[in-house]
């Protein structure tokens, strides 16, 4: 078996079952309960809290366990619940489903990027009107592995304001990113960024899934999404996942620590694929951006065949590999980036996203390109199609 789909789920890894298993029977109680027992489970749990913050260079009150990323987006979003009857935000074209369906709720816009998925920074200037009160854009994109400057954009955020200020215009303006995909290879730092609200994913950094987490800057107020016993500051009710936030933090502190170590390997992993798959009469279209990519994503495009046909194939050779995001490809809708980055629709319908992980090794990067390329001109020769030129 050869799996390829790393930016679609993380197998656990052996420290993060190892930390989590104690609190799964032993150490069970609930860290709200006022004896001893319960209390060390507490302290554990604001520890492993403190873990994930500083992996982040932030405190644990900064914040808030979720269920994952798609309720750390969503709770990101609250912040415009208070602010007007139809607040405006900005959101970038290639966002996540759980950016683009919450932000469908109020009033928003969608920043162009260009054909490499970078934001197109006139435009999200030429937006950014004096009523934009959140700005959503996730540090690397899912299907194609672009890396944003968020610096910069939080450099343009705060310029305006500046401006806003000078104005007398009270509105806020708030920044959001979603770094799901980004926990492995970027060296995520919140003040750094200049965000003041940060979403974590721990299914994507060999956790648990089922947990994530809401980094919220303290001079940010946001509207519970679920009411109850009050905690995680009361903005998300319901008794602790101490197992899950215990594996969570083993997870992202090792991945912190690898960071270097990962780029390397996938960047001449990825290198590699790109060569074998270039070795071929038909070669593929490389799609992302070649400066600012994660380095473990390789997505490409063989125009004119039948992206969903050549999944069924290396699956039949049990290689597993996915077509632009995998929750809009099992739901058969077309890809958000694709589409944003102007891709045809023959250019969408032959795509495959290849992302590499911590079991990938050259021999499947070797395996998997020889036997993509035997199908790929088995496929070619079905339908007599002879490749087409790429720019
Ligand atoms: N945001 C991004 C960029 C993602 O890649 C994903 C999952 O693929 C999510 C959000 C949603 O994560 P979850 O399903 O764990 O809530």
């Amino acid at each position: 078996m050869i799996y390829l789909d790393y930016a679609a789920a993380t197998p656990m890894s052996n420290l993060a079952i190892n930390a989590m298993s104690r609190f799964l029977k032993d150490d069970f109680y609930n860290p709200s309960a006022a004896y001893l027992p319960a209390k060390k489970v507490r302290a554990e749990y604001e520890d492993a809290k403190n873990t994930i913050a500083h992996c982040i260079g932030a405190k644990g009150t900064d914040i808030i366990i979720t269920s994952g990323a798609t309720e750390a987006n969503n709770l990101a979003f609250s912040i415009l619940n208070d602010l007007q009857a139809k607040p405006k935000c900005l959101i970038l074209a290639t966002e996540h489903d759980s950016v683009l369906k919450v932000a469908a709720n109020y009033n928003y816009e969608l920043i162009k990027v260009d054909k490499t998925g970078l934001i197109d920074l006139k435009d999200f200037r030429a937006k950014l009107t004096d009523d934009v009160t959140l700005v959503s854009v996730a540090l690397a994109n899912n299907e194609i592995g672009t890396i944003q400057p968020i610096a910069e954009i939080a450099t343009i955020i705060r310029e305006s304001r500046l401006d806003r200020l000078k104005s007398g215009n009270k509105m806020p303006l708030f920044l959001h990113s979603d770094a799901s995909q980004a926990m492995n290879l970027i060296d995520i730092n919140a003040a750094r960024m200049g965000v003041d609200l940060l979403t974590l994913n721990s299914a994507k950094v060999y956790g648990p899934k089922g947990v994530g987490a809401l980094y919220v800057s303290h001079d940010v107020r946001l509207k519970p999404q679920i009411y109850g016993g009050g905690q995680e500051n009361g903005l998300r009710s319901g008794t602790e996942n101490v197992a899950g936030v215990i594996g969570f933090a083993a997870a992202f502190k090792y991945a912190k620590e690898h960071i270097n170590g990962n780029r390397k390997k996938y960047t001449d992993l990825v290198k590699l694929l790109q060569e074998k798959l270039t070795d071929n009469s038909i070669i593929p279209q490389f799609l992302g951006n070649v400066k600012h990519k994660l380095a473990n994503f390789c997505t490409i495009s063989y125009p004119g065949l039948d992206a969903e046909r050549l999944i069924f194939k290396l699956e039949e050779q049990e290689i597993y590999v996915s077509t632009g995001a995998a929750c809009a490809a099992s739901k058969g809708q077309k890809s958000q980036t694709l589409t944003a980055i102007g891709l045809s629709d023959q250019e969408i319908n032959g795509s495959l996203r290849i992302t590499l992980g911590a079991q990938t090794t050259k021999e499947d990067i070797e395996e998997f390109a020889n036997t993509l390329k035997t199908i790929i001109n088995e496929e070619a020769n079905r339908i007599g199609f002879k490749g087409v030129d790429h720019e």
